[in-house]
Formats: C-alpha cells, structure tokens, sequence
C-alpha cells in the first residue's frame, strides 16, 4: 500500500524517539522522502532542492520535543514550510480600493478556465460582497465567447455588455469602461481573449487593454491540471503584464498541487481563487494549509 508522506516522515524518524536533537542524517533522510513526493507532484526542480535546503537548514539540530515524535515533529516544519511556500495564513484579498468602476483584467490561455472564472468571481463579488458588478467579453477570437460570457451572466445574475459584431478588444474596452461610468457599476471584469500558446498579439492586446482600462487587479488564470505548464504560462504573462495574482482552475481534479506550490515560487504572484468544478459558485479564497494538507497526505 502507498504510505502518506506523513507516514514516510514518520517512519524516517520513529527510530530516534527519545533522543535529544533531530541529527543531520536523520533529517537527509527525511528529506529524501519530501524530494520524491514534491517531485512526484510535479513541483519544479529548482523549488523542490530550495526547498529541501531550506527545511534541512531549519530542522537540524532542534531539540526533540517531549510533546510529540521527532517525525511528527519534522511534518510540522514541513508542513509550516510548505504553507509558507503557498503564500503563507493570510489569504489574499482582492484589491478593490480604487475610484468606481475597479477594473479586474482577466488573461489567460484558451482553455484555461478564463469565461468561467470571470463569472464566478463576478458571481462572488455580488453575492459576497454586494457589489454591482458588470463583465464584457473582449474574445473576439475564440467564435462565440461573448455569447458564452453574456449566458454565464445571466445564470449569476450580472450584466454583460451588449455584444457589437465586428468590435476590436480595445473598443469593447473603451465602451465597457463608459457604460461602467454611467450605470454607477462597482467593478467591472474584463474578459480578454485567450489563445492556445502565449504570443506577442495576445501579449500586446492585453496591454493595449490595460492602458485603456487600468486594471487595478490582473489575474492570470491557469490550469492546475497542466502542472508546469501552467508555471511555464505563468512566468511568460508576469513577464509582460502586472499581474496581481493568479487564478488556479481545477482544482478539483489535481490531487497533487505541484502547480500551485511553483507557482508562487516562480513567479511570486499570490494564487488569490481556486476554481473547484464547473458550477458558477465552485470557486474558493485560495487556501494554502489544505493544499499543504493534500501533499502531506
Ligand atoms: P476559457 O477558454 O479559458 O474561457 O475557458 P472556459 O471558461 O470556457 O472553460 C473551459 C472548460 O473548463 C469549461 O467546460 C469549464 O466548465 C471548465 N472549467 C473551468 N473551470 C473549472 C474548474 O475549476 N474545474 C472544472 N472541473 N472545470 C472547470
């Protein structure tokens, strides 16, 4: 049977109970079993052997506590560590502090989750925080993205912008930014267009967008389930745009978060949502302790 890396940590360290500090041999030995797991779960190289140094470090040389085993203990500071790497307690709020209409740009590949997440998360900001939210759909690539966007709004229950056939994104963005005006709207989501592989038109489309709509949050959404890939999209955006966070769609069908722990490493972007399934409101405030729950078994 498969053992939990808790379970693995825990058997590294049973033979030292009783002893009085956790000795370098013993935490290698550990840290072994937290390599092949991490990597298992598909974290990036460079963030595991970080990481690994970075736990060994703190871990050698602690005294044993009486309170528990040494391998409990040792799961404790990889667990600590491992929230830490996820971007710490604190969940991060989205920043809404700006004069009305608060622009959230949403980028991300074709296929990424993008439409869906908006709508979620104009869903959440309604629903949860009273908001009166509007979205447009500036995809004028992908063939019925804008229907797609206006039939998500009416499930949740906000307003879309009217479609106009043959509109540029840059248009729809300046017509969305002045019907948000005179409907008095709080934030408005932006859809933007996706493509299949990050390219300087999808790259320059988003910043002409910005520049028209100042964005006061950009997310990037990405697919957990495409696992450094989803590092890789990730690190090609921040390199282009500011993203203020990232948006890990998915969830629900990857059992080893390897994405979301590089993603923070890579790219020091917060992951701010988690998309959890299809349905409108199967999004979370990203949760650091339960994907650390999750790789810990
Ligand atoms: P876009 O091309 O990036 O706008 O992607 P869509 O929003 O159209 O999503 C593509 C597909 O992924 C749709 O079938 C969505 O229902 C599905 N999807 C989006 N987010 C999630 C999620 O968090 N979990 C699951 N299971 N499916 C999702």
């Amino acid at each position: 049977m498969f053992d939990s890396l808790s379970d693995r940590l825990g058997g590294v360290f049973d033979k030292l109970r009783g002893r009085g500090a956790l000795k370098e041999q013993d935490v290698r030995d550990a840290m072994r079993e937290v390599r092949i797991a991490l990597l298992e779960a598909d974290v990036a190289l460079p963030v595991v052997r970080r990481f690994v140094d970075q736990v060994t470090e703190k871990a050698v040389g602690q005294s044993v506590l009486r309170s528990v085993t040494p391998g409990q203990q040792v799961v404790k500071i990889v667990n600590d560590a491992l929230v830490e790497m996820l971007g710490g307690d604190t969940t991060p709020e989205l920043d809404l502090n700006a004069t009305p209409p608060v622009v959230i740009m949403m980028v991300g590949l074709q296929g990424s989750g993008k439409t869906t997440s908006t709508a979620k998360i104009a869903k959440l900001l309604k629903e949860k925080h009273g908001k009166k939210a509007m979205m447009a759909s500036l995809d004028v690539n992908r063939p019925a993205a804008q229907e797609q966007l206006k039939v998500l709004g009416e499930q949740v229950g906000v307003a879309t912008l009217p479609i106009i056939a043959g509109q540029q994104p840059t248009e729809i963005a300046t017509r969305a930014m002045q019907s948000a005006k005179l409907q008095a709207i709080d934030v408005l989501l932006l859809d933007t267009a996706g493509r299949l592989h990050v390219d300087q038109q999808l790259m320059d489309e988003m910043k002409a967008v910005a520049a028209i709509s100042n964005p006061r949050e950009t997310l990037l959404v990405v697919d957990s389930l495409t696992g450094q890939d989803a590092v890789n999209v990730a690190q090609s955006f921040a390199g282009e745009v500011d993203l203020t966070g990232v948006v890990l769609t998915r969830m629900d069908g990857d059992a080893r978060g390897g994405a979301a722990l590089s993603m923070r490493a890579v790219t020091g972007k917060p992951i701010k949502f988690a998309g959890t399934g299809e349905k409108a409101d199967a999004i979370e405030v990203f949760h650091p302790s339960r994907v650390a729950n999750r790789i810990l078994g």
